[in-house]
């Protein structure tokens, strides 16, 4: 039987497409191994959102070489996708020469024909519809893209322009994890509350919700990442009113100055930001917020800077990605705007927030101490399972429950990254 190896970098939108490329691999009687050297097919899901991202992929990639080379053993193709992987690879190719397929995010089927003739798949092509290998929990991505053109982002250049799966599409791929085991699934997108404006009749990310809410056996409905500019009040009013659907949303602000986020071309003002967590307070009081933070941007200075970080004190968020801003090539930032804060200053920033923050999640975490939660059990580490509250907090806990199942978890201890607890009930009490 053959044999691959997937490693994979970067968001949710990679893991997901790493699984569905399983998925398809099984489904033609491929068996996945952990040892890359053992392996008839090696692929690489790289990420460039960030400097340190790519640097991993090319790092992964030169270890990769000497498997090519040697004289003895396996010597498997090796693929490279997701988003270092641009229009042209004449560049990679002739930088990476031992690579055999170079495919663009979802091109799923280049890196299939590098490794098997196209009859032996039955002509049936491809897995873009194929359901990933499930846990309790899986991705699904619904829209891909973004039309944003943020200018310090890759994106766009790489994942091409927003495309929505049509609502009965997304919902049969839930229903098919469901029916493998799957309790919580996270409906992804660049920009996922975009969902459906280029679909006919323009449904929203709220209709979505509404057409996968009642399938039987789903038991939790995520959602990432979000754009500030694309939440409604009705997508927001459709996360309080189903039960299903968790109260907990990732909406990066980037910087807390605007004339950053001009710059950014991000689209909305810091008033138009606080006014989206304002309403999702108000509607959803037991909400969780997370954000991602760019310091270091071109030309910010320590007044911009100490901006973003007031404006971390002022709203408090559950959990903050911080990352120092590294130009990417081909983006509108890297043509047209001087990287001219030093690297020192930018990681300075960096530490800074991150303190902060630590401060502000054991806060918000510590009110949470002696309180029930409800868990969805993921898995076990030594004596100890764990899972993810609704509002996607980490909890490790004794108590006897398997993977998928939804338990009632007195909360005993609290940290700025996770819970301890003790598991009172199998079933969260409704
Ligand atoms: S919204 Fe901006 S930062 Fe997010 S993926 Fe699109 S271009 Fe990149």
């Amino acid at each position: 039987m053959p044999r691959y190896h997937i490693w994979t970098v970067g968001c949710q939108m990679n893991e997901a497409d790493s699984a569905k490329l399983a998925a398809g691999l099984q489904r033609l009687g491929w068996e996945e191994t952990p040892r890359p050297e053992e392996a008839d097919l090696v692929v690489l899901n790289t990420c460039v959102v960030r400097q340190k991202a790519e640097q991993r992929g090319i790092s992964k990639l030169g270890a990769l070489r000497h498997l090519k080379e040697r004289s003895n053993g396996r010597r498997p193709k090796i693929a490279v996708m997701g988003c270092m992987v641009g229009l042209r690879t004449d560049g990679l190719l002739k930088r990476f020469p031992f690579v055999d397929v170079f495919a663009r995010p979802q091109a799923f089927s280049d890196v299939l024909t590098a490794v098997m003739p196209q009859e032996a798949t039955g002509g049936e092509f491809w897995p873009e519809s194929f359901p990933q290998t499930p846990g309790p929990t899986a991705y699904v991505p619904v829209i891909h893209g973004c039309n944003k053109f943020c200018t310090f982002c890759i994106v766009p250049y790489r994942r091409g322009r927003e495309r929505s799966r049509p609502i009965a599409e997304v919902a049969h791929e839930v229903e098919v994890l469901v029916a493998r085991g799957v309790k919580e699934v996270t409906l992804l997108g660049q920009t996922v509350e975009a969902y459906g404006h280029d679909l006919p009749h323009r449904p929203s990310l709220a209709d979505l919700f509404r057409a996968i809410h009642d399938i039987e056996g789903l038991e939790r409905i995520r959602f990432l990442t979000s754009y500030p500019k694309d939440m409604t009040d009705d997508i927001i009013r459709t996360v309080a009113e189903l039960p299903k659907v968790c109260e907990y949303f990732n909406i990066p602000i980037q910087s807390g100055d605007d004339t950053i986020l001009a710059r950014m071309r991000r689209g909305y003002t810091l008033s138009e930001y606080r006014d989206v967590v304002d309403k999702i307070r108000r509607w959803l009081p037991a909400a969780a917020i997370s954000t991602d933070v760019i310091v270091g941007f071109c030309g910010e200075t320590d007044e911009q800077f100490r901006r973003t970080h007031d404006l971390l004190a002022e709203l408090r968020f559950d959990k903050v990605h911080v990352a120092a801003y590294s130009p990417r090539p081909g983006t509108i930032a890297w043509r047209t705007l001087a990287d001219d804060v030093p690297q020192q200053v930018k990681m300075e920033r960096l530490h800074i927030i991150e303190e902060i923050q630590e401060g502000i999640a054991a806060e918000i975490n510590t009110r949470l101490q002696d309180t029930l939660q409800e868990v969805l059990v993921e898995g076990e580490k030594g004596d100890k399972l764990n899972g993810r509250t609704r509002s996607d907090k980490i909890v490790h806990f004794h108590g006897q429950a398997r993977p998928g199942d939804l338990v009632s978890v007195r909360i005993e201890k609290t940290s700025a990254w996770s819970f301890q607890g003790q598991q009172v009930a199998l079933a969260y009490p409704t």
